[in-house]
């Protein structure tokens, strides 16, 4: 609600010194035409999604692989074809050659450059040992984008017993970056690298799981035959 008036005082700034500058010159009927498409032409929400945790860093390491690369070559092109298709929202990736955190602490961009409006989305594969998933939640409770997510891992992966699908952390740093500039987010551990069950499952369900994370952080229904 504060968010959304804030936004709302943000647009005003943005139009009225446009009225006041236009005034001289346009009619006054041009001018308020102007200044209503802004007011009802809702902008579309948008989310960030973050695929590990960037540049050189591989991240945790397991069957064979690593967190980087299950994520970049298994994951990220099934996010990216769902993605496409969300009407109602916006979806951008975070550049996996850049690391959101040194991004934001050594060169003062990362979080610095997203707009506070933004929601930030990160997936990661966790580890050294365990089974199933969790959620890592921006506030004490989760939100119901959070449940949506953890639902996910739950179906495809299974949950974590050691959370029961939900984790409030607040000594992580890819997580404080955006929490202190006030940006929205979730963490998605889908399960552990280290785990054959796990990278089997995530490998297996690679499509459904991303279709389904794409619907859970949106809220929007994708088309049933979309492959
Ligand atoms: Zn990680």
């Amino acid at each position: 609600m504060f968010r959304k008036w804030q936004h709302g005082l943000a647009v005003l700034a943005l139009v009225l010194p446009l009225i006041g500058g236009l005034a001289t010159t346009v009619p006054a009927q041009a001018v308020s035409k102007t200044a209503t498409v802004k007011k009802t032409t809702p902008a579309k929400h948008h989310y960030l999604l973050v695929m590990g945790h960037g540049a050189g860093d591989a991240g945790a390491r397991g069957n064979g692989t690593t967190e980087a690369t299950a994520l970049r070559k298994i994951f990220l092109p099934e996010l990216k074809k769902y993605a496409k298709q969300v009407q109602h929202s916006t979806i951008t990736f975070y550049n996996p050659k850049r690391n959101l955190v040194t991004d934001t602490l050594q060169r003062h961009q990362g979080s610095y450059k997203i707009n506070k409006h933004t929601t930030v989305i990160m997936f990661h594969l966790d580890a050294p040992s365990g089974h199933g998933g969790h959620v890592i939640i921006s506030k004490r409770h989760p939100t119901a984008r959070d449940r949506r997510l953890a639902k996910v891992i739950k179906k495809y992966v299974g949950l974590n017993r050691a959370y029961m699908g939900y984790s409030y952390r607040t000594n992580l740093r890819n997580c404080n970056v955006l929490r202190r500039r006030g940006i929205d987010y979730s963490l998605v551990e889908s399960g552990f690298i280290t785990n054959k069950t796990d990278y089997q499952r995530l490998k297996k369900h690679r499509a459904q799981i991303a279709k389904s994370d794409i619907e859970a952080i949106t809220n929007e229904k994708l088309p049933a035959n979309a492959k």
